[in-house]
This record gives structure tokens, C-alpha cells and sequence, in this order.
């Protein structure tokens, strides 16, 4: 036996989600079976948990869209049984079971080893989000964008994508200016690096086609108004980095940034992202990463605390990141 969320559906549509606990014989059909250690509550996770966003697409499903852990039997020849694995997107968690769970049996070619020098809690406490703010950053720098090259704005500061980024590029040693509806943690911001503060009502509203020029970058979780306004503010051939809809998925712009001011926008996807680009990130991310900070982003939760700290998430309540012990 072994404890999992589990989703199912009602008759009327809605998603019921408990703290199980499940026969290892009703793990998904798949070659590598881990004994999960840590997992961590993303913003989609919290969207399949509370069922306010279609991610689960089979039912009953675990959630859970990463998770670090150890392999304990393995018909795949990529790993054998004692390898330390993390497992970050493919569906998992949306069409296959994730991560909030003590197991989880996936394909092979989903894994990566566990990078050197950073314990499972802690890659969860990069986790997905962090992954994506580091996938940001290489199309960023993949742009051409260097340190001197002028400002770099970071939207959604406060959530997990908007954390790491600000500690990643603060680090690498850009001038990092944080969007944020929380000035209230304007000190927790600073402290992970960011030079300045801006208030996200500045971004969020309907804007101009093109504003004063502004950024060199921008890495982008919340979409809608905000990425519009952040490509109108765009210095000439700058690029922006969209990972995410916290506002909201529309994108109400205009061509007039891209064609006038040569601006570049690029797309980021975590989850079917090619696994030489995961490989070349999650380095990355064990190089650059400043430890110490990590741990200030990121707090711990037990299994069963995911349940309440979903909502939590959606109302963007969760400062940082949420590292889930399975076993507490
Ligand atoms: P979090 O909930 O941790 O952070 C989102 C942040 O966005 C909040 O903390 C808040 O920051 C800001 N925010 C929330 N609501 C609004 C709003 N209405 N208007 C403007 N800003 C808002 O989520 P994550 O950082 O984990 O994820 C961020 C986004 O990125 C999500 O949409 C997620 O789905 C997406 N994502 C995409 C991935 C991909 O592969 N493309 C992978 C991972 C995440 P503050 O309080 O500082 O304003």
C-alpha cells in the first residue's frame, strides 16, 4: 500500500480530492517504478487539485507534475534500481499519475538523474517552476542578452517562477526588477536579489501598442495585459520569455513591438521540453542556483497539507515555493 492524492470526479463534474491510500498494484503500466521522496505544489497542480483549470485529462488521476526520488525497479535499460531520479512534466499529472505520492510508475525516457550537488528537496524546491524560470533565462541568454545590456523585469515576483528567476538572473549578475501585487514583500525580493520594485498595477491594465522603452528582458509568468505591456516597453531587439497565465492566458497586444522595435517574443515549455535542453537547465540550475536563497523561496509540507495549500496557490497566496515530503 501507499499514500497518494487522489482526484476523482462527481457525477456533477466536480473534482473530489482525498489523502488515499492505494494498493501498489493500481500504479499505472510503465517500465521504471520510483520510490518518490519529495514532490512540490505548482500552480498547476494546484488547478488539477481544486479543478478550477482542465490539466486532468483521465480519471481518478494523482496529481503532481514533478518529483524527485529513487528507483526501485527498473525494465528499462536507462536506470537501474537505486538510481536518483527527478521527473519533471510529460503529462505527468495531467494523463498519467504524478508525483503526490509515495510512488509513481513512469516511462524511462521521462527521467533524468538527479543532478550533482543538489539533494532531492532541493530540486523540488527548484521543482517545475524553477526549471521553467531557468528555461527563461537560457532563451534569453540564447537571444544574446548579457549582464551590461540594461534592465531585466520579472513578473509574478513573488510566485515560483518569478523567485528563482529573480535569484538566477541577480546572480548572474543582471540589474533584476521585480513586478509584484505584494509590495509588502519588497524586503523578501531584495533579499533574493532584486535591485528595484515596481507595483504589477503598472503592467496589468490595458496599455499603449508601444511605451517608453524600458527592458532587455523580460522573463514573463502572468500573461494577459502584463506580457502586452511588457513587449511594448521592450528596448529596441530586446526579448521577452513567456512561461505563464497567472493574469491570464489572453494576449491583447499589437504587432507594433515586434515590427517597429524589432522585439523578440519567446514562448517557454516546460513539459514536453527535449530532455538535452531539461539536461542543459537542471546544470545550470545546480551552478548557478545560490543555495542559501533557495532555501528562503521555499517551505516544507506534508503530504496531506497539499490539499489546502492548492487554493492557496491559485489566489497567489504562496510566496516562493512549496516543497512536499510524501512520507510526513
Ligand atoms: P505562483 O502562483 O507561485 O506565482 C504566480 C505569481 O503571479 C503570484 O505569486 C503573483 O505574484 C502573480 N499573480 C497572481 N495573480 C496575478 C494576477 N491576477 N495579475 C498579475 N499577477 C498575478 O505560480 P508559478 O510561479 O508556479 O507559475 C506561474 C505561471 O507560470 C502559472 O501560470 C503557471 O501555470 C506557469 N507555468 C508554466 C510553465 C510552462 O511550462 N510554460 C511551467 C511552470 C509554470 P505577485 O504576488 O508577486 O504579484
Amino acid at each position: 500500500m501507499f499514500k497518494a492524492i487522489l482526484l476523482n470526479r462527481s457525477d456533477s463534474g466536480a473534482t473530489l480530492a482525498e489523502l488515499a491510500d492505494l494498493d501498489i498494484s493500481r500504479l499505472p503500466e510503465a517500465d521504471v517504478r520510483v520510490r518518490v521522496s519529495h514532490s512540490t505544489l505548482n500552480y498547476k497542480d494546484g488547478l488539477a487539485i481544486t479543478g478550477k483549470g482542465p490539466v486532468v485529462r483521465k480519471w481518478p488521476m494523482v496529481p503532481g507534475i514533478d518529483f524527485a526520488g529513487v528507483v526501485e525497479h527498473s525494465a528499462s535499460p536507462l536506470w537501474q534500481a537505486g538510481d536518483a531520479v527527478i521527473l519533471n512534466g510529460w503529462g505527468v499529472g495531467e494523463t498519467h499519475w504524478g508525483g503526490l505520492a509515495q510512488y509513481a510508475s513512469v516511462k524511462g525516457e521521462w527521467l533524468i538523474a538527479r543532478p550533482a550537488g543538489l539533494s532531492a528537496a532541493q530540486t523540488m524546491a527548484i521543482g517545475t517552476a524553477g526549471y521553467t524560470a531557468m528555461l527563461c533565462v537560457l532563451a534569453l541568454e540564447k537571444h544574446g542578452l548579457r549582464p551590461g545590456d540594461g534592465e531585466v523585469l520579472v513578473t509574478g515576483a513573488n510566485g515560483g517562477v518569478g523567485s528563482v528567476a529573480i535569484t538566477l538572473l541577480a546572480r548572474l549578475g543582471y540589474r533584476v526588477i521585480a513586478s509584484t501585487g505584494r509590495p509588502q514583500e519588497a524586503d523578501y525580493l531584495k533579499s533574493l536579489g532584486a535591485a528595484d520594485i515596481i507595483d504589477r498595477a503598472e503592467l496589468s491594465a490595458p496599455g499603449k501598442p508601444l511605451g517608453r522603452e524600458r527592458w532587455a528582458g523580460v522573463v514573463d509568468s502572468v500573461g494577459s495585459h502584463t506580457l502586452a505591456n511588457a513587449c511594448a516597453t521592450t528596448r529596441y531587439r530586446g526579448a521577452v520569455a513567456a512561461c505563464g497565465l497567472a493574469q491570464g492566458m489572453d494576449f491583447p497586444s499589437s504587432v507594433a513591438p515586434f515590427i517597429l522595435r524589432g522585439v523578440t517574443l519567446y514562448g517557454v515549455d516546460s513539459v514536453m521540453a527535449p530532455t538535452p535542453l531539461r539536461l542543459e537547465a537542471w546544470s545550470r540550475l545546480a551552478r548557478d542556483l545560490d543555495l542559501a536563497k533557495l532555501e528562503a523561496i521555499s517551505r516544507d509540507i506534508g503530504l496531506a497539507e497539499a490539499l489546502a495549500v492548492a487554493p492557496q496557490i491559485l489566489a497567489g497566496q504562496v510566496r516562493g515555493r512549496v516543497v512536499v515530503h510524501v512520507d510526513r
